[in-house]
C-alpha cells in the first residue's frame, strides 16, 4: 500500500490514452464520444463495454466491470497495483508510450458491483447519456416498503427503442455509492414489488416491459400487475422467490420467444414455491383473428377491463407443475 502513495495515479491515468491500451486488447469501435467493443470481463455476442475517454474509464453495461485505465491494466493482465503501475510508468515518458506485453495470465473476473436503495435525499438521477439523450420514458422500481429503488428508462436512439437501468450502488466498499447507468445486482426485484408486498392475497399478473406492466394494470385493476428488468434475456437473474406462496397469471407477448420466456418463467415460480402457475393464450384477439406477431397488452387498445377480463379467462389454463401428472386443465 506504501507503493500506492508514492504515484500519482491521477496523473497517470491522465498520461495513458485508454483508447490505445484497451484497443490492444479488444477492438473498439467509435460511438459518438466514445468508443464500444466486446467485453473483456465476460463473454458476450453484442457489444457491452464503453470506453469513454473523456471521463477516462471504461464501463460495461452487462456485467458491470468499471475501471480507469490502471485498474483496466490492473485486471486485463491479472496485476496487482503495485506491479500494474511499475510497468505502466517504465514506459510513459518516453514519446512512444508504455510497452504492453502479450497477454499470458487469464483475466481475473471484478466482483459485480452491489446495488441497493438510494438515500432519501438522492432519490433520482440524472438520466441524460451523452449519445442518447434524456430517456423518453421512466419507470421506477420499488423496495418492498414503497421507496424508490432504480429505474428503467428508454431512449430512442435514432427510431430504435435502447433500455437502460439505473441503480444505486458501489463497486467496493471503498468507492463512493453512487446512482450509475447499470443494472440492478443479481437476485433482481420485480416492478410493483411494494404492491406485491403491500396485498399478500393479490394475483399476480405477470408480463413482458414495465409499459405493457402498465397498461395491463388498467385493464386488470383487481390483479397487480408485474414484471422485471432486462427483458427475456434476463430471467434467470430474478429474484423468483418474491412470488413464493402467490398465485401468478402469465401473459406471454404473442409471439414464440414471448412464450418461451413464459414457460422458462413457469418453471422458475413452480420452483420457488409459488402456488398457482396460469398463463393466458394471447395468440387470438376478442374477435377471434390472429393477434399480430408481438401484440402485447400495451397494444390493446380501446380494450375495456371487462372485455380484457373476459378475453383473459377464456384463455388461461394451468401450467402444471413439473413433477405433477398431466390432468384436464380446470375451466379458469
Ligand atoms: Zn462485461
Amino acid at each position: 500500500m506504501a507503493a500506492k502513495q508514492e504515484i500519482d495515479t491521477a496523473a497517470l491515468n491522465a498520461s495513458i490514452d485508454l483508447v490505445e491500451l484497451v484497443g490492444r486488447y479488444a477492438p473498439l469501435q467509435k460511438d459518438g464520444k466514445d468508443y464500444k467493443g466486446l467485453c473483456l470481463f465476460h463473454t458476450e455476442k453484442s457489444p457491452s463495454m464503453t470506453v469513454s475517454p473523456e471521463k477516462g474509464f471504461l464501463h460495461c453495461f452487462g456485467c458491470g466491470a468499471h475501471h480507469d485505465a490502471i485498474g483496466f491494466f490492473m485486471a486485463v493482465e491479472n496485476l496487482d497495483f503495485k506491479a500494474a503501475t511499475a510497468k505502466l510508468l517504465n514506459g510513459s515518458g518516453t514519446g512512444s508510450g508504455y510497452v504492453v506485453p502479450q497477454r499470458t495470465t487469464k483475466l481475473k473476473r471484478p466482483p459485480p458491483r452491489k446495488t441497493f436503495a438510494p438515500p432519501a435525499d438522492n432519490a433520482k438521477p440524472d438520466m441524460h447519456i451523452k449519445a442518447l439523450g434524456d430517456p423518453v420514458a421512466v419507470w421506477m422500481y420499488r423496495t418492498a416498503e414503497g421507496g424508490p429503488l432504480g429505474y428503467v428508462a428508454r431512449y430512442d436512439d435514432d427510431g430504435k427503442k435502447t433500455i437502460r437501468c439505473w441503480t444505486f450502488g458501489q463497486h467496493s466498499d471503498q468507492d463512493p455509492p453512487a446512482w450509475e447507468c447499470g443494472h440492478f445486482a443479481t437476485p433482481r426485484p420485480l416492478y410493483n414489488l411494494d404492491r406485491i408486498a403491500a396485498n399478500t392475497t393479490a394475483k399476480i399478473l405477470l408480463v413482458e416491459g414495465e409499459k405493457t406492466a402498465d397498461a395491463a394494470q388498467q385493464l386488470f385493476p383487481s390483479l397487480i400487475a408485474s414484471t422485471w428488468p432486462g427483458g427475456a434475456m434476463a430471467i434467470d437473474r430474478v429474484d423468483w422467490t418474491l412470488l413464493k406462496g402467490r398465485k401468478v397469471v402469465l401473459m406471454p407477448d404473442a409471439d414464440e420467444p414471448g412464450r418461451q420466456a413464459m414457460d422458462r418463467i413457469a418453471a422458475y415460480l413452480h420452483e420457488n414455491g409459488a402456488v398457482e402457475v396460469k398463463g393466458v393464450d394471447t395468440e387470438t384477439q376478442p374477435d377471434g383473428s390472429l393477434s399480430p406477431e408481438g401484440w402485447d397488452l400495451a397494444d390493446a387498445v380501446g380494450w375495456t377491463p371487462e372485455q380484457a377480463i373476459k378475453w383473459a379467462v377464456e384463455r388461461a389454463s394451468v401450467y402444471p407443475p413439473p413433477e405433477s401428472k398431466p390432468e384436464t386443465p380446470p375451466a379458469a
